[in-house]
């Protein structure tokens, strides 16, 4: 079932676990990820991001038709959009819910221009997530260190000025490959928590650790972006295979394979498999129409 993600992040800040939030930008991904959160009966957030397709109108309705016959709550998102432009695409394909990231900006021009889209994503029912501090590349971060880490304080007022439903904070995660050794602040989380009312978002899920995202899944983290790692298990799915002479064809069986063990170990390590259960009767086709036609 569709549901709004303020549902699910809700629910799982509430009872004291994460959820992954799974890089998905076609079919193959997308029923492998849904498939997989039946099996683990999780709820799951799906991610889609201008990164990664083009054609986000027609892929959306997708996504609304696998997640409408999903037995477990699906909710949708529209990943890093740095701009009006890309935010405002977002709303018009039908997210539910949309990543406005002007965390690169300084403070008071990050509160202005998310505080803008909150305002227009909020009249047509999308909810929105938004970065304080910033969550590097992997390369970055080496370069960066700490600077970017979020500052508690600067983090309350953010979210009463802006009105997000979510927020990304930079603990020590890297977007991409992880260069070094993961060193999460958690002290940092457990701060943030306490001081934030809105559930909190964790991204660059890949290479840091399942010991580390259990951990801070248990401290406050709702939502664990994850990519990297689950294209590298259709990889290694296919690498495994050998796909000598005609099993080439059954290439995309075996990479969903790969994508969908990857799935069911994040369910696994964030602490959401058999919470399914939580969510409610999921949106109604008129609350969907009713959104679209007034975006
Ligand atoms: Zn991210």
């Amino acid at each position: 079932m569709l549901v709004k993600l303020s549902e699910i992040l809700g629910n799982a800040r509430k009872r004291g676990y994460g959820v992954p939030a799974i890089s998905a930008a076609n079919e193959f991904t997308l029923r492998a990820c849904i498939e997989a959160a039946e099996e683990a009966k999780s709820p799951v957030i799906i991610l889609t991001g201008y990164y990664q397709t083009d054609g986000i109108n027609y892929y959306n309705r997708i996504i609304e038709d696998f997640s409408c016959r999903a037995s477990v709550p699906v909710a949708a998102m529209w990943d890093h959009s740095s701009n009006f432009k890309e935010s405002m695409r977002g709303i018009r394909a039908g997210f539910g819910s949309i990543m406005v990231d002007r965390s690169s900006l300084p403070y008071e021009q990050n509160v202005a221009e998310v505080n803008e889209m909150v305002h227009i994503a909020h009249v047509v029912g999308v909810e929105v997530e938004a970065e304080l501090g910033h969550v590097g590349s992997g390369v970055n971060y080496a370069v960066d260190g700490n600077s970017a880490l979020t500052v508690p304080a600067e983090a309350a007022s953010f979210v009463k000025e802006t009105g997000i439903d979510c927020l990304a904070v930079a603990i020590g995660t890297a977007h991409g490959v992880y260069k070094g050794e993961p060193k999460l602040r958690f002290d940092l989380l457990e701060e943030l928590a306490a001081k934030v009312s809105v559930p909190l978002v964790l991204h660059g899920g890949s290479g840091t650790g399942d010991d580390n995202i259990a951990r801070a899944c248990r401290s406050g983290i709702c939502k664990v972006n994850v990519a990297n790692e689950l294209m590298r298990a259709c990889l290694d799915s296919l690498l495994e295979d050998g796909m000598e002479g005609n099993n080439i064809y059954r290439f995309w069986p075996v990479m969903e394979k790969g994508y969908k063990q990857k799935c069911l170990h994040l369910f696994d390590v964030c602490g959401c498999s058999g919470k399914a259960w939580a969510a409610s009767q999921g949106l109604s086709p008129k609350f969907r129409m009713q959104a679209k036609t007034e975006a």
